[in-house]
């Protein structure tokens, strides 16, 4: 309900990006000849998978992004506030981080030449395909392991949402498995299994902390802020102490997310 409520106003803001933003860009690259797919003759078809694969690059790239600059982090934090996988966590997205990946898709957009049929299958696919990989489906580990030379699984891209930082920063993939691979972020499995891995971040765990409108204004509160409120959660016993979540076979020295 909560990430239904912050995809609500997402949806909203990105019917206005999308009908002025993605597709508007592509229509006006095509008029305007700007892009490289607009300036060479190449087959529509070759065309249409290489601007699928290089626009699942740049999102591949502006989530390291999101990971490592802390203005960015501040709104990804969001996405990542969530102490249980299902399906509404894949549109669990601050506004913020949409309006910037809009962005950073419409300035590929130009540069790439993408036609304004291909920027709408992109965004058919990357939602399709974030609703599974953030599903809490059960996959026999031989077809995942198969499933994973191509595409995210939801075991592959769970790990990304571990509480463990060096467990997060891995598997930032959320369409295709390669570049994970290919720029060595990739982990194969949890250092726990998946069953016992904890979810979230390490402050943001108190459920009356994390209603939809606290999403919305967690990229502006301060630490402190947070923590205060959190405390007092701990105190009364209505929030269970951050040791006992963090798993007791991970060395305590493991950095965890903030
Ligand atoms: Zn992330
Ligand atoms: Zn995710």
């Amino acid at each position: 309900m909560i990430n239904l409520g912050i995809s609500g106003i997402n949806v909203l803001i990105l019917r206005m990006f999308f009908l002025s933003g993605g597709v508007g860009t592509a229509i006006f690259a095509e008029t305007t000849g700007w892009g490289f797919f607009n300036l060479v003759m190449w087959p529509t078809w070759v065309e249409g998978l290489m601007a699928l694969i290089l626009l699942d690059l740049v999102v591949y790239g502006q989530h390291v992004l999101f990971h490592t600059i802390p203005l960015f982090w501040c709104l990804h934090k969001v996405h990542h506030s969530d102490t249980e996988l299902d399906v509404t966590t894949g549109v669990r997205f601050h506004p913020g981080e949409m309006g910037i990946s809009m962005l950073i898709k419409m300035g590929t957009i130009i540069v790439i030449g993408v036609s304004p049929g291909m920027v709408l299958m992109f965004e058919l696919l990357l939602n399709a395909t974030a609703m599974f990989n953030h599903s809490n489906v059960r996959i026999p580990l031989s077809l995942d392991q198969w499933l994973r030379w191509i595409v995210v699984t939801p075991d592959m891209h769970r790990i990304h949402h571990s509480v463990l930082a060096e467990e997060t920063n891995h598997n930032y993939g959320f369409h295709l498995s390669w570049w994970d691979r290919a720029f060595r972020t990739y982990q194969r499995q949890p250092s726990l299994s998946h069953e016992h891995m904890p979810l979230g971040l390490e402050q943001f765990r108190d459920p009356a902390q994390l209603t939809w409108l606290h999403l919305l204004a967690l990229p502006f509160m301060k630490e402190a802020e947070y923590q205060s409120t959190n405390h007092e959660a701990f105190n009364t016993g209505t929030h269970a102490s951050p040791q006992s979540y963090v798993p007791k076979t991970v060395n305590p020295e493991v950095k965890v997310l903030t």
